[in-house]
């Protein structure tokens, strides 16, 4: 008898002890059956051992090995040590939510397909590549090129447009020629199916296997096991793809690395840029960092030498030059119904020559405030410290009226007709969303296509892509819509984007409000005349002179960079410290805050870590339970993770019932 050690999905930092016949092939990496209380359950064996600490008398045997799937490798098993230590989770629900659900569960597997065996064997990849590359592409692709087959990571800065997937994809037709697989990630996919036919069109006969979290559950499992036996050539996903087993990883992109979506916010809470990179340190190849504004994170590692910077400084298309970039100075403007008249003229003159515009508002529904104006009442959110956004009906409901809605949980209501104080009928709204930025549009164009594209606008599945493919040919003349419109859409036709309310972040008390705003402008901007016409963006603004402001209009990412890393060097900030934040939310902000009082004395800080004062969330209440947190922060990251550790296995014991907690390493949203 053999004692395996096996990973299962409780949340107990421990592994549990089973035996295992000789006869039995269960090695590490082996999914299990094992007897747990009074069912069954599916776990992972970790080790296999001698001897148990547990006497033999009370150890349980394994009742059977599961098939179907490829072993678990032993650098993918070292790859959940190292995050479930990381990350401060039990390695038993790291590895189950790092699983697709049908390789947790005892159901049956997809059969294997028969795809990458149907190329016989040694004929060269076709690759169908783009236009030649430029000179800094080229340099890219070659030093990038040169480090295949060894670890090293590169941070790839290139302006929007500046053809970043075109080096990529050259990079990939060499990993593929050496046989082995690429993982590229992307914050998002289901927007950009674009970007999918790309990568089909450059490999015609590679297996691509795409990977996201709204794939139904099978389809999931079988990009899954492509991508572990080494079927699929190419895994192209979003964050949760880095924790597929990739048996023959040859190079790793993170495109958009900046993203914050790359961090995931429940959970094992990894970012999944980070894993990436550990990753191809496992498996000794390199990793590929591409932005067009870095993360400040990843710029301080450019420049303090850890990666190599390589940029792309033009855009890939000839001719095609980056947007004016102009600042519309409310003060000396006034706006009626959301726009100052220059940015209507712009409009207008875009219209006439048959291009395209694109105003961007970051904020859905039609107003974010319902006020009273005779007592000053604004409609509030129940169950949050928040107020309710007043939705106007959508086209197709049956609805005649709007609703208000939470955006922090969701819940509706209907307008109420008087004020729930005075019972005055003079309930206005205050603000814009992008509903009201349409009517407002509609007014001043009445002949034009105005095409609304958030979340409320596409709900249904699919729809919204088609929207943006339609508008990719031309379709519609002016767009309002929010961060959905950001990512990676190649729009020809488009050449001006106006910016409203973008102060609104300026005035943010998070460090990272300007960082976040300078990346979401580019990028919004770098929709802006990505072919021959000029493009053009419009920012209205209060603070025309502000430095975030001037960067942006210099297209200046690196001066940028360097004015706020040395502000958050003098103020203490990551990336120049590192941080880990204790979150908690009860029924009553009192009990949250006494137990982050009480975590923070439960063990000894050691020099060198500091903890501050717990303080609540600025929306406090959400959904009922009133939030706070607890920051932990030094200079020293082993110091930081070994001081995590102690406290994390200090805290179940002494956390009360109706306390939820966990703890957030390197977070990056504090909201
Ligand atoms: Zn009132
Ligand atoms: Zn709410």
């Amino acid at each position: 008898m053999r004692v395996l050690r096996v990973a299962l999905e409780v949340p107990v930092a421990k592994l549990f002890d089973y035996l295992c016949d000789v006869s039995l092939p269960a090695e590490a990496g082996d999914r299990v059956v094992v007897p747990f209380g009074a069912r069954e359950r599916v776990g992972v064996v970790v080790e296999s051992a001698e001897e148990s600490e547990v006497s033999s008398s009370r150890l349980k045997p394994v009742t059977r090995v599961l098939e179907g799937a490829p072993r678990l490798p032993a650098d993918w098993l070292e790859q959940m040590r190292f995050l479930a230590a990381y990350y401060q989770r039990p390695l038993g629900e790291t590895i189950a939510g790092a699983l697709p659900p049908r390789l947790r569960s005892l159901k049956p597997l997809p059969r294997r397909r028969k795809t990458a065996e149907a190329r016989p064997d040694g004929a060269p990849e076709r690759f169908v590549p783009g236009p030649a590359p430029n000179a800094a592409q080229q340099q890219a692709i070659e030093r990038i090129g040169a480090a295949l087959g060894s670890f090293r990571a590169f941070v790839l800065h290139g302006v929007t447009g500046s053809g970043k997937t075109e080096v990529y994809l050259r990079l990939i037709a060499e990993v593929l020629a050496r046989r082995q697989q690429a993982l590229v990630l992307v914050p998002e996919i289901g927007l950009t199916p674009q970007l999918e036919t790309r990568f089909r069109q450059a490999f015609p006969q590679a297996s691509i296997a795409v990977m996201h979290s709204a794939l139904e559950d099978s389809a999931r499992t079988q990009a899954w096991l492509d991508a572990a036996r080494g079927d699929a050539q190419i895994v192209l996903g979003t964050r949760l793809a880095v924790l597929a087993p990739l048996a023959k990883l040859g190079l790793a992109v993170v495109d958009e690395e900046h993203d914050a979506s790359f961090k995931q916010q429940e959970g094992l809470r990894y970012s999944a840029r980070d894993a990436a990179i550990q990753r191809a340190k496992l498996a000794g190849c390199p990793v590929v960092l591409g932005s067009a504004t870095p993360s400040l994170e990843t710029w301080h590692n450019a420049r303090t030498g850890r990666y190599e910077l390589l940029s792309l400084p033009e855009r890939a298309v000839p001719g095609a030059r980056l947007p004016e970039v102009r600042m519309v100075d409310l003060r000396a403007e006034s706006a009626e119904h959301g726009f100052a008249a220059s940015a209507i003229e712009a409009m207008r003159a875009r219209l006439s020559r048959g291009e395209q515009s694109l105003v961007f508002i970051n904020r859905r529904g039609y107003a974010p405030v319902l006020a009273c104006d005779a007592c000053g009442w604004a409609a509030g959110c129940r169950r949050c410290s928040a107020h309710l956004v007043l939705h106007a009906a959508a086209e197709r409901s049956r609805e005649s009226r709007g609703r208000l809605r939470c955006h922090h949980c969701g819940a509706e209501e209907p307008i109420p007709r008087a004020c729930p104080t005075c019972g005055s009928v003079d309930l206005r709204p205050h603000g814009r969303g992008t509903q009201r930025i349409e009517e407002a549009l509609a007014g001043y164009f009445p002949a034009a296509r105005i095409l609304r594209i958030d979340r409320d606008s596409a709900r249904r599945r699919g729809e919204l892509a088609r929207t943006l493919a339609g508008v990719g040919r031309g379709e519609g003349d002016i767009l309002v819509g929010t961060q959905l419109l950001a990512k990676g859409h190649d729009f020809p036709k488009l050449t001006l984007v106006c910016v409203l309310n973008a102060d609104s972040a300026l005035l943010s008390t998070d460090y990272r409000a300007a960082e976040r705003l300078f990346s979401t402008l580019q990028q919004v901007g770098g929709r802006s005349g990505r072919r021959e016409q000029p493009g053009a963006v419009l920012v209205q603004t209060r603070f025309p002179g502000h430095p975030m402001y001037r960067a942006l209009m210099q297209h200046d990412y690196a001066g940028f960079a360097a004015a706020q890393l040395a502000e958050r060097e003098a103020a203490g900030f990551p990336p120049f410290v590192f941080e880990a934040a204790l979150r908690a939310e009860a029924g009553k902000l009192a009990e949250t805050m006494a137990f982050l009082k009480a975590a923070a004395r439960l063990v000894a800080v050691p020099a060198g870590v500091h903890l501050y004062d717990p303080v609540p969330h600025v929306v406090t209440r959400r959904a009922g339970y009133e939030r706070a947190q607890l920051v932990a922060q030094s200079r020293s990251r082993p110091a930081l993770q070994a001081f995590l550790a102690e406290w994390s296995a200090a805290i179940p014991a002494m956390a009360p019932r109706g306390v939820r907690w966990h703890i957030d390493v390197d977070p990056i949203e504090f909201d």
